[in-house]
């Protein structure tokens, strides 16, 4: 079905994963019409998903290839997006990775791949798009922090994860402040659990029902939960909402 189109791309970092929540929300913004610009290390899958979204919804859409822990990197993909793609209105931070191991067997090499990927990435990627929106007076940046940083961890992965989303949190908010004369909203959702395979692989019956335990709702998250929340905030309609988190955890942390 053709989209209708919004005349402004949203560039979607870690959208390759095939059961991923990047996946998940590059499909729903280009079903929504917007032009997507995919950002991810893995370069085939990129290009794939690229291809699929043309061909199924009618929008321009491109991949490029970064490891968005690389600032050079990333400026030189964000700048290949912008040269052939509608003007740049919209970002979801998704690249991420999960880091199991426990603070007393961590070692300096993990702890700084993990706050080099899930938090110094964010912030690479987002000042490169923000100086495209700042100049255009219009923006809408989401990021994806977690749970864990509201609880303390209590997930599969550990402290340098928890550090790395408790970060984006305070970025979110120091950024909606700075950049809102801009025009530009910035906001993030916090996932609880979601079936990806995040997690050390694809979760099992056991561990779904497992995770399930302390939510209100009966069920582990699908990527589709997230997406909604993400497509939401991006949209036109949420441009009074700004430095927020959004919790999309089945209630698994009321505050
Ligand atoms: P996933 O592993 O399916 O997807 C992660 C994506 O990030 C992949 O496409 C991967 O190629 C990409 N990526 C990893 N390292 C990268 C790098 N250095 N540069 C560029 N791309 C890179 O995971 P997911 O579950 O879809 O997670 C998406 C986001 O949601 C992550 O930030 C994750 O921390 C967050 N999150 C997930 C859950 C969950 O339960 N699944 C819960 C809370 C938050």
């Amino acid at each position: 079905m053709a989209a209708e189109q919004v005349g402004r791309s949203v560039v979607v970092t870690g959208a390759a994963s095939p059961r991923g929540i990047g996946r998940a929300t590059a499909t729903l913004l280009a079903r929504r019409g917007w032009g997507v610009g995919i950002l991810d290390i893995d370069e085939a899958r990129g290009r794939e998903l690229a291809a699929e979204l043309a061909e199924s919804y009618h929008v321009p859409s491109r991949s490029v290839t970064a490891d968005v822990s690389d600032e050079e990197q990333v400026r030189a993909a964000i700048d290949a997006l912008e040269a052939s793609l509608p003007p740049i209105g919209g970002l979801a931070n998704l690249a991420g990775v999960s880091s199991p191991v426990g603070y007393l067997e961590l070692t300096s090499a993990e702890w700084h791949r993990v706050i080099n990927i899930n938090l110094n990435g964010v912030h690479y990627v987002t000042r490169r798009v923000a100086e495209t929106m700042a100049k255009n007076r219009f923006g809408r940046i989401v990021s994806v922090s977690s749970v864990s940083a509201q609880r303390g961890g209590g997930t599969y992965s550990k402290t340098p994860y928890t550090v790395a989303k408790a970060g984006l949190i305070g970025l979110t908010r120091s950024l909606a402040r700075e950049l809102g004369s801009y025009g530009i909203t910035v906001n993030a959702v916090a996932p609880g659990p979601i079936d990806t395979d995040i997690m050390g692989g694809p979760l099992t019956p056991e561990r779904k029902a497992d995770l399930a335990k302390d939510l209100v709702v009966n069920r582990v998250g699908v990527p589709q939960d997230v997406a909604a929340a993400i497509a939401f905030l991006l949209s036109d309609e949420a441009g009074y909402i700004s430095g927020q988190t959004l919790n999309v955890d089945g209630g698994l942390y009321m505050h």
